[in-house]
């Protein structure tokens, strides 16, 4: 005991020496400084503002899809997936989807590009109901009626909702994917042909052949035998969900994205056989066998929508910017402009000598604030601090050390919403 003593002395003297000469207190009220600076409002419908920054990753935290997937087969169960093997390839597929994401590629056009290759920040989880442990998400459904989906031609449903009208689950919180097939008496037809085909809206998503490709694949003595082909599924899937997040087919016309030059769709490059010599795309939204990039202005603009409250996409986003996480801290060392929305997960920390600026929307979780350090800056342009989950965050705490105090400047009509430690707006007298 004598030896505790000292120490809980010394130990209290080094968290007072340390922490005496900095103060910290809630701003509590603030001038607003008339229009000073023109609200830039479409600067938070620019794409091109929503690209993750390569230096600063942790300003795009990782979004995540929750989907589901329902296998259609015909009255008898027949046409389609088998249960077993159904949640066998599913599990695979998505696993190869959500890795292609990570593992995003160069952009092969236009030749000589120097395209940046960025980060997806996005994923897909595989979501049953909550309150329904046996639900993995899978679902096998027998409908004779709803089974069959027919890409092209006089009898061409790919556009039809029924399916989904009648066994889609979760709707407003879950991406729903329909795993159909072709229907078993358009096979016995010489001219119909086995087409990959997809259709991608913003709150569903059909697919077709998936099951065709299992090739003699199949389970023998609890061992799968044969060959199993996922590579289409999966460009496939990646393919029609770039659709439901808002992305073009990107070889004709304008797609928004001047970085996902027109072409001429080659499947593959072909040696000596102009174009497709030298012009062959390997991006997701163009038809192709490689499918492996995503341009920059591509990941922009899926996160640009994924951030727009309006967009149906976001209903189906794991909300993971309503609780507080620590250790999803940003902490802005230099100078920042942020010129799209953003949704934190942790707190916010502008460090000494920097300056961050916001301009658009920006969520803070339940619970966490902004702290800006006696020589930082915070500086809203029309920006709207709130918390996106009906839940309140702390407020903002400037920190003080001799004549030095974290400051901030409020132009236009910035606000800031549901914090704890209420903030008084005043009008600056001019
Ligand atoms: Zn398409």
């Amino acid at each position: 005991m004598k030896y505790l003593f000292p120490l809980f002395i010394v130990s209290f003297l080094l968290a007072f020496s340390c922490n005496k000469s900095v103060k910290k207190e809630y701003l509590k009220s603030v001038n607003i400084t008339p229009a000073e600076f023109e609200a830039r409002k479409s600067t938070c419908r620019d794409q091109l503002n929503y690209i993750p920054d390569l230096q600063h990753l942790d300003q795009t935290p990782i979004k995540y899809i929750r989907v589901n997937f329902h296998v259609m087969c015909n009255d008898e169960g027949k046409g389609n997936f088998d249960p077993k093997m159904g949640r066998y390839f599913i599990n695979m597929v998505l696993k190869a989807a959500n890795g292609k994401m990570k593992g995003n590629k160069k952009m092969n056009l236009p030749p000589g590009n120097d395209t940046p290759v960025l980060p997806m920040r996005y994923q897909y989880v595989l979501t049953g109901h909550p309150s329904d442990a046996k639900d993995d998400g899978i679902y096998f459904h027998n409908d004779d009626e709803l089974y069959g989906m027919i890409g092209s031609g006089k009898n061409r449903n790919i556009y039809n909702k029924d399916v989904y009208n009648k066994y889609g689950i979760q709707k407003d919180t879950v991406l729903n994917i329909f795993i159909m097939t072709h229907p078993i008496d358009s096979l016995k037809s010489k001219t119909y042909v086995k087409d990959s085909k997809g259709i991608g809206y913003p709150d569903f998503v059909k697919v077709t052949n998936w099951f065709y490709k299992l090739k003699n694949a199949r389970w023998e003595n609890g061992k799968l035998e044969g060959t199993l082909n996922k590579w289409n599924a999966v460009k496939l899937l990646n393919h029609e969900i770039g659709h439901s997040l808002g992305l073009r087919h990107s070889w004709r016309g304008n797609d928004g994205c001047d970085d996902t030059p027109t072409h001429s769709n080659c499947w593959n490059k072909t040696k000596g056989k102009a174009p497709c010599d030298v012009y062959w795309s390997n991006n997701f939204m163009d038809y192709n066998a490689h499918s492996s990039a995503w341009s920059p202005c591509q990941i922009g603009t899926i996160h640009r929508n994924m951030a727009d409250k309006k967009k149906k996409i976001r209903k189906l986003l794991v909300k993971k910017w309503c609780t507080l996480d620590e250790q999803k801290t940003v902490t802005i060392s230099r100078d920042t402009d942020w010129l799209g929305a953003k949704d934190l997960e942790g707190n916010l920390i502008i460090e000494n000598g920097a300056t961050l600026t916001v301009h658009c929307r920006l969520s803070i979780p339940g619970k966490g604030k902004i702290i800006i350090k006696p020589k930082g800056k915070l500086v809203l342009d029309g920006a709207t601090l709130e918390n996106d989950c009906g839940d309140n965050w702390k407020g903002i705490e400037l920190w003080s050390k001799d004549e030095n105090k974290g400051s901030i400047e409020i132009f236009n009509d910035s606000k800031i919403l549901h914090v704890e430690n209420e903030i008084e707006m005043k009008d600056r007298e001019s």
